[in-house]
């Protein structure tokens, strides 16, 4: 059976210094990709900042054999971050958008430090990380990105109003950048990982921290990365070795004869919000025109 390799590719993967980005970097140095380890070094909730958690990480890739260097900037600066891959490898192909930090609080409580944050770091993290790689991949034709969704931003969670908005905000780039990058074999991918981290350890109890190992996320993440790969704007939920994609799902819906009331709404309610048997998987914004030029055919077929 043949290993999926990636030698000669240059790697950046950020916040490698913890966690699933660490499980990424090593796995990449072993696999023979020269590895950009970027990791700000601070608290999991944003404060401070060091130089140790990267390095760690790059010496334990040298010490396999492999080929890595530390980055220490904030995500926030994308420029710097993907400067370090230029000046030591000469090229990006693969960009894993990965730092993270938390700030829950309940939306009541929370101070727009507490949404700013988690903004800079989660999206606008991903997107000057982007940013800064986009004109390389587009030169070069080639280009893997994956960007770190999550659970909490697909179905929302209580206390993560910052996160959830800014995850979502996440895979609605990948989607636009997807689009942007095809022609360019530029694929752009979001995870949506669960795993043991610090970010996890004190929300989870021990036994489920036990199946969830970081390095379970690898293998997709990897598949997604290769030469080989095909996909792109998708979403995929992991976690202790199971892996799934999620995709959007829209109900038969009502077309109202037009003028309509809010009256005529609420009489229909069943048909516009329910979900019965004749359900589609729409792809594209336009896919909507179709049913708006084809009324009086929807009209006649609808119950
Ligand atoms: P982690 O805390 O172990 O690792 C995150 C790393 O990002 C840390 O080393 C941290 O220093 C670094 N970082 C934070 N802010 C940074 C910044 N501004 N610039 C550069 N580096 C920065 O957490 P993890 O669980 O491995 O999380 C990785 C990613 O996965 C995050 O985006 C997180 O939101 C996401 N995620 C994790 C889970 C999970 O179950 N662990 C679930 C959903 C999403």
């Amino acid at each position: 059976m043949s290993q999926l390799r990636f030698d000669g590719k240059v790697v950046v993967i950020t916040g490698a210094g913890n966690g699933l980005g660490k499980e990424y970097a090593l796995f990449f140095g072993k696999r023979g990709a020269k590895v950009v380890v970027n990791d700000l070094g601070g608290s999991m909730k944003g404060t401070g900042a060091s130089s140790s958690a990267a390095d760690k990480v790059v010496d334990e890739i040298k010490a396999a054999g492999g080929v890595a260097v530390a980055n220490y900037d904030s995500v926030e600066f994308g420029e710097k971050v993907i400067d370090t891959a230029i000046k030591a490898f000469g090229k990006i192909d693969i960009l894993i958008n990965n730092a993270g930090i938390l700030r829950d609080v309940s939306f009541e409580k929370m101070k727009d430090e507490d949404w700013d944050l988690i903004y800079r770091v989660h999206l606008k993290g991903t997107y000057s990380c982007t940013k800064a790689a986009w004109p390389y991949m587009r030169e070069q034709k080639y280009g893997r990105i994956i960007n770190t969704s999550s659970a909490s931003g697909v179905y929302g969670v209580f206390g993560q109003t910052n996160y959830c908005a800014a995850k979502m905000g996440i895979h609605g780039l990948t989607l636009a950048l997807a689009r942007e990058g095809l022609k360019r074999n530029i694929l752009v991918n979001s995870i949506c990982p669960v795993a043991a981290s610090r970010l996890t350890e004190t929300v989870m109890s021990k036994e489920l921290l036990a199946n969830l190992k970081p390095e379970f996320v690898v293998p997709l993440v990897a598949v997604l990365s290769h030469d080989d790969s095909k996909e792109t704007g998708a979403i995929y939920e992991l976690g202790a070795g199971y892996i799934s994609k999620l995709r959007w799902q829209r109900n038969q819906g009502y077309f109202f004869d037009t003028p309509f009331t809010p009256e005529d709404v609420r009489d229909k309610w069943e048909q516009v919000a329910g979900f019965g048997d004749n359900v589609c998987y729409p792809q594209t914004s336009s896919e909507i025109f179709e049913i708006f030029f084809n009324k009086e055919d929807f009209i006649k077929q609808q119950k």
